[in-house]
């Protein structure tokens, strides 16, 4: 096996451990390969090793890597990271998903383009769990009157939440991070009787306590790539 082979089974059967203590089938858990600064070759590596899904914060990074990988077909972009206003147009031609959707302004410019393209968007909204001030999305209290008005876009597909936990040694400070998510859930669920099904949460340091705490997506970068630079 591959380098990148031996850490994905090793992912893979940490996330299977993670679904069984939870009482949950691993099919629950979408693995995501964060393929952020890392090159093309090593996504088609991955690809080739079974990964379909792949995620990118940067939109000129997404734009070259997509062009060069361009002949996998069936391979998945999801954008999950902080989009500018003027790559709304990067997202509507290439993105599969955007976990990181936090603003209207951004919502109504993608609502029009898919429009144009002629096709829908899935989204997941973010929410920061943990209130630092540096961090995007929105705080948990602004998420109801935000999907309410999200309504109005009807090209964008709401599926659930995404959430980047407290960077914290403590395991109760980050799984109440996580419980947070699934609060603010429940909330949009009991308005809407139902829908929200998406729980994105949990990285290469804290995806199994994520799955304990009903994660539906696990985001991994440095567990399956090795360390950034
Ligand atoms: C980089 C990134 C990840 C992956 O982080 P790792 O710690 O390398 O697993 C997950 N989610 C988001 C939003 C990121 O920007």
């Amino acid at each position: 096996m591959t380098d990148f082979a031996e850490r994905l089974a090793a992912v893979r059967s940490q996330i299977a451990d993670a679904c069984e203590g939870a009482g949950r089938s691993s099919e629950t858990v979408r693995l995501l390969a964060v393929s952020k600064t890392r090159p093309a070759s090593t996504v088609r590596e991955a690809y080739a090793s079974g990964c379909r899904w792949f995620g990118e914060n940067r939109l000129q990074e997404l734009r070259d890597k997509a062009a060069e990988l361009s002949d996998m077909v069936d391979l998945s972009w999801s954008v999950i990271g902080h989009v500018q206003r003027n790559k709304a147009g990067t997202v509507v031609d290439l993105a599969d998903e955007l976990q990181s959707l936090d603003s209207l302004d951004l919502a109504a410019d993608l609502d029009r383009r898919l429009e144009v393209a002629g096709r829908t968007l899935d989204v997941l909204v973010q929410v920061n769990t943990s209130e630092e001030s540096t961090k995007s999305g929105l705080v948990p209290d602004e998420v109801e009157a935000f999907t309410l008005a999200l309504r109005a876009h009807t090209r964008l597909v709401p599926k659930g939440l995404m959430t980047i936990a407290m960077p914290s040694t403590d395991d109760r400070e980050v799984a109440a991070c996580f419980d947070k998510l699934g609060v603010v859930r429940e909330r949009l669920r009991d308005r809407d009787g139902g829908g929200w099904d998406d729980l994105s949460m949990g990285m290469s340091g804290d995806f199994q306590l994520a799955i304990a705490h009903g994660a539906t997506c696990v985001r991994i970068g440095s567990a399956l790539f090795g360390p950034r630079d």
